[in-house]
């Protein structure tokens, strides 16, 4: 397996780790029983550059709420992890954004998760003017990129799975 590598709207790169990828693929609704799944993005700033890396993510935990069609994180068991992280990196590893499940295709965000995000670029603190939000399809997943600076969001990148099967 390969990172996946897409464009920020500054021009830097997001790079989704295969170690954050693997985990966040166990949670793919590929049949009828899988709920939604979620938590964070983590990961390093990479010095000199505009440039991200998602080096690890945080995986459903006790008290998030996981429907066929929704998921909501609870807040402090996420939290602590990301404290203890940074922590434990002294500072390197940072939070970066959300991810989650789609029991669709090819995923596009609901107005529910618009809603969500756009709370959490209000609220949550993080270091720089953006935050990135992926979501996991059946087949594929997408990125979105929101900024506090120009209050945009932005389709960054598709991904299909099959890709990385031919190569
Ligand atoms: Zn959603």
């Amino acid at each position: 397996m390969k990172p996946v590598i897409f464009t920020k709207i500054d021009g830097g790169k997001l790079e989704i780790g295969t170690g954050a990828l693997t985990q966040m693929q166990k949670y793919i609704q590929d049949n009828n029983f899988k709920r939604e799944a979620g938590g964070v993005l983590l990961g390093r700033y990479i010095k000199d550059s505009l440039d991200i890396v998602i080096d690890e993510v945080t995986v459903p935990m006790w008290g998030d709420r996981r429907g066929l069609f929704r998921f909501f994180r609870a807040r402090r068991p996420h939290q602590k992890i990301i404290d203890r992280r940074w922590k434990e990196s002294e500072g390197t590893i940072n939070y970066l954004g959300e991810w989650h499940t789609h029991p669709e295709s090819i995923p596009t965000p609901s107005s529910r998760d618009i809603n969500d995000w756009e709370r959490k670029l209000d609220e949550d603190f993080f270091d720089s003017d953006s935050l990135h939000f992926v979501i996991l399809g059946i087949e594929g997943l997408r990125a979105w990129e929101l900024s506090k600076r120009t209050l945009t969001r932005e389709l960054i990148g598709e991904f299909w799975y099959s890709e990385e099967k031919n190569v």
